[in-house]
């Protein structure tokens, strides 16, 4: 087996779990529109297990973008948005 994680799409199943949640795990926001958001972005090495999904409003998943978590966080804070 090679190494490396495949770039696969998250299974409707557990998109539909994750969207199920029905509510923005960084601002709260319960009036979607929802979008599977990745706690580690894929590009930064994240995976498409459970554990790192999450659902986000589409303004957090946008504004958050490739970054960490911790790094998003940081960036609000610096923009005193935090
Ligand atoms: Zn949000």
């Amino acid at each position: 087996m090679p190494r490396g994680r495949k770039r696969t799409r998250v299974p409707i199943a557990r998109r539909r779990r994750v969207l199920g949640i029905g509510r923005c795990c960084y601002c709260g926001n319960v009036d979607g529109p929802f979008w599977v958001e990745h706690r580690v972005p894929v590009s930064r090495g994240g995976t498409n297990e459970l554990d790192n999904l999450d659902c986000a409003c589409a303004e957090c998943n946008f504004e958050k973008g490739d970054l960490l978590v911790e790094e998003w966080e940081e960036q609000r804070r610096a923009a005193g948005l935090g």
